[in-house]
């Protein structure tokens, strides 16, 4: 499409603003699920921690440090998915990565929101570990039987 750059423009914009204000950042402190991710390929860091009510995400926080595209993809992950169902979450881990694989009709999926401006990490295969490191981090986390 002719506005093609102006999406990326935007998108780049908004990767740089999770990455300069990072939403959800620090610890929780009672934890349900805490997971410790690394991406050695670039140095990433992710830790995420996860509170559950019921069936539901009730809260949700990461720490660690890394690129722009990791600590951004960890921000807009913890922002969309606070509040959701263990299963809608599982779902939109599962579009995520359809989406940084390339696959253009998750790609322009509404529902993920500010997560689309990670689309164009398809294009950069030594990225979409980056992209991803937060979200299988959730997955793990999301694995952990329900109750202790
Ligand atoms: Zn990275």
């Amino acid at each position: 499409m002719t506005n093609g750059a102006d999406f990326s423009a935007l998108y780049q914009e908004l990767i740089l603003d999770h990455y300069r204000r990072p939403r959800n950042k620090g610890v929780l402190e009672r934890a349900d699920a805490s997971v410790a991710m690394r991406n050695p390929l670039c140095g990433d860091e992710i830790d995420l921690y996860m509170a559950f009510e019921g069936d539901n995400i009730k809260e949700m926080k990461f720490s660690g440090s890394g690129c722009a595209i990791s600590q951004a993809s960890a921000s807009m992950m913890t922002q969309l998915l606070m509040g959701k169902s263990r299963e809608e979450a599982g779902r939109m881990y599962a579009r995520f990565r359809q989406m940084v694989m390339g696959d253009e009709q998750a790609g322009s999926d509404a529902s993920l929101n500010d997560v689309l401006a990670l689309s164009s990490v398809a294009r950069f295969p030594a990225r979409v570990k980056c992209a991803l490191l937060a979200w299988n981090a959730l997955e793990k986390g999301l694995s952990k039987p329900e109750s202790d």
